[in-house]
């Protein structure tokens, strides 16, 4: 009895890695797309047919398909180089 009643704060809490459901962040450099239920800072990417085909991450300039895949990581195309 005593001593060992102090709990040891071994498990601290990187929240970083806590992905709360009303969190969005970029897969590539965790920047957060989140801004409510309806909207995010995803800028849409829009083809000459005015198709959304993608968006892009307004911090990292990532693109990506509507898939999620990666298109082009900061503005390189090179992602899937060696086939
Ligand atoms: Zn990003």
């Amino acid at each position: 009895m005593g001593k060992s009643d102090e709990k040891p704060k071994k498990f601290k809490k990187t929240s970083k890695k806590l992905i709360k459901e009303a969190e969005d962040p970029c897969l590539v450099c965790d920047g957060d797309l989140y801004i409510d239920g309806e909207f995010t800072q995803r800028i849409g990417l829009i083809n000459e047919m005015d198709e959304v085909y993608g968006w892009l991450c307004p911090y990292c300039k990532t693109e990506f398909d509507m898939e999620g895949k990666i298109e082009s990581l900061n503005g390189k195309n090179n992602i899937s180089g060696i086939a």
